[in-house]
């Protein structure tokens, strides 16, 4: 193989043995690869603590983000000390981390003054965690004798101006990165990249949404035309699900693109939801593997579809989320209604996770972030405040102590008795369904439940995946 890109996530980067075990799994890479091409996140924690600092900055306190800085101070000398010999490249190092905490600092404290956190604000607070730990990384390498520099993604990911889930503007950002970052591969050298940033054209830095360093090496593994992308985690690889619901979750020895951006979407917090279409577009393989566990095969993401269609594969679900529900007996007669709804949700900027329309047209219900529900049920009681006065619809409400629960597998709904297998194993549990919803792409089943019934409703069907009596 020719090109590889490696990302290594929080905990990946998060201790100085596992800095130094991340660098010796590079290292060993570059003896097998033409071209290795390395994004890092922040270490484990920091990006919280940035966000801590600013929000609590923005309430007036101006005690906690110092206290803040000093534990990341800490935690980043101490990787340094550990990790890099005395020298003047580890004295420059420190100096540099330094000023980014000061950096942090001055944010914060601007914050405080103005009684503000704006998305723009906390966006270059938060680009801080990865500019921290990329120089230390790029350092180790230097020292096991492979030639390593950093390279910061605001000059190379370069999206629009959304602050905290900026959308990547594509045709720039490849001509940048192909100029930047062909010429170190060529010349032998490991580009050390920040996940999870980028900058707007102008250069104002932005993020690319909560772990978003999976979505920043699927973007540059695929603008070098890496033969393969490999992310590495904390556990084996792609689960069957989320191992904190389920002690015996199993590792998927292979998944598709579409089942894999599907789990993402819809809860596995194991990759970011955007992390699969630019390698999908271009046929890159991707491997989810385990830092602390190497030799295990781990996931393999490709193409290929599942052999066996009708397996139910993943069960995943999403918490924090609202069933909003818009129900009246006349609605039947009035044109329009569904589509006037969601455009009043949209004004609000709320991403609809999933929709589920009763027959006989007496209700729509669907599934938005928990924080945005009581807007959104104003702004529909808003839009349609003379149907509500003629009656024709009744009543609007959310339910915000509700999960989504969704299973995940190729081809399952082709396959009769799948989906009453599920269903049939929730109700043996006694876990009452609010709303069910068929997935666009024929991989999944979502459902609504309870708050207090989610783990139960995974866990029992996870207990069908594993005896693969979902079949
Ligand atoms: P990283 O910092 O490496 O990006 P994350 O914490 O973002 O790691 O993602 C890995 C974590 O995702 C695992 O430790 C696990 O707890 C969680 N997770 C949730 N669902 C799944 C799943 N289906 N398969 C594997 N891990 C999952
Ligand atoms: N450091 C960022 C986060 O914690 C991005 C990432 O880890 O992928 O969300
Ligand atoms: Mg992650």
């Amino acid at each position: 193989m020719q090109t590889l890109t490696m990302k290594f996530g929080g905990t990946s980067v998060g201790s100085p043995q596992a800095i130094a075990q991340a660098a010796e799994l590079v290292r060993q890479a570059t003896e097998e690869h033409e071209r290795v091409l390395v994004v890092c996140s922040a270490m484990s924690g920091v990006t919280d603590k940035l966000i801590e600092g600013a929000q609590t900055a923005s309430e007036g306190d101006t005690v906690r983000y110092r206290v803040l800085a000093y534990e990341l101070r800490l935690q980043h000398r101490t990787a340094i000390r550990e990790l890099l010999d005395a020298d003047v490249e580890r004295i420059a190092i420190h100096d540099e981390i330094e000023a980014l905490i000061d950096e942090f600092e001055t944010l914060c404290y601007g914050i405080s003054v103005l009684r503000e956190a704006s998305p723009k604000a906390m966006d270059k607070v938060m680009s801080l965690g990865e500019r921290m730990s990329v120089p230390i990384v790029s350092a180790r390498l230097r020292q096991l004798g492979v030639p390593s520099s950093t390279v910061s993604a605001s000059r190379v990911i370069v999206t629009d101006n959304q602050f905290g889930h900026a959308g990547v503007l594509f045709d720039e950002t490849e001509r940048r990165v192909r100029a930047e970052l062909l010429p170190l591969l060529e010349q032998g050298i490991v580009p050390v990249v920040t996940g999870f940033i980028g900058a707007t054209e102008e250069g104002v830095v932005t993020t690319l949404g909560r772990s978003g360093s999976d979505y920043t090496a699927a973007l540059l593994g695929a603008y070098v035309d890496s033969d393969e992308v490999w992310i590495w985690t904390d556990v084996d690889g792609v689960m069957t699900t989320d191992p904190r619901m389920a002690s015996d979750a199993r590792v998927i020895p292979v998944l598709s693109y579409g089942e894999v951006g599907e789990m993402a979407y819809f809860g596995a917090k194991v990759l970011h939801s955007k992390t699969v279409q630019p390698l999908a577009e271009r046929g890159i393989p991707v491997r989810v593997k385990n830092t602390f566990n190497p030799t295990h095969p781990g996931t393999l993401i490709t193409q290929q579809e599942e052999t066996t269609p009708g397996t139910v594969k993943a069960v995943t679900a999403i918490p924090e989320v609202s069933l909003v529900t818009v129900a009246g007996r006349g609605m039947i007669g009035v044109p329009g209604i569904a589509a006037r709804t969601f455009a009043a949700v949209a004004k609000q900027g709320a991403n609809v996770l999933m929709i589920s329309q009763s027959s006989s047209e007496q209700s729509i219900c669907f599934v938005v972030p928990q924080q945005t529900g009581p807007r959104v049920v104003r702004a529909i009681e808003k839009e349609f405040e003379v149907e509500f006065g003629r009656q024709d619809i009744e009543r609007t409400w959310e339910d915000d102590q509700v999960e989504i629960v969704t299973v995940v597998g190729a081809g399952m709904l082709t396959q009769s008795g799948v989906a009453a297998r599920v269903f049939g194993a929730l109700g043996e549990e006694g876990v009452n369904i609010l709303a069910i919803a068929q997935g666009a792409s024929n991989y999944t089943v979502s459902m609504v439940v309870h708050t207090a019934d989610t783990v139960r409703a995974v866990q029992a069907i996870h207990r069908l995946i594993i005896s693969n009596g979902a079949r």
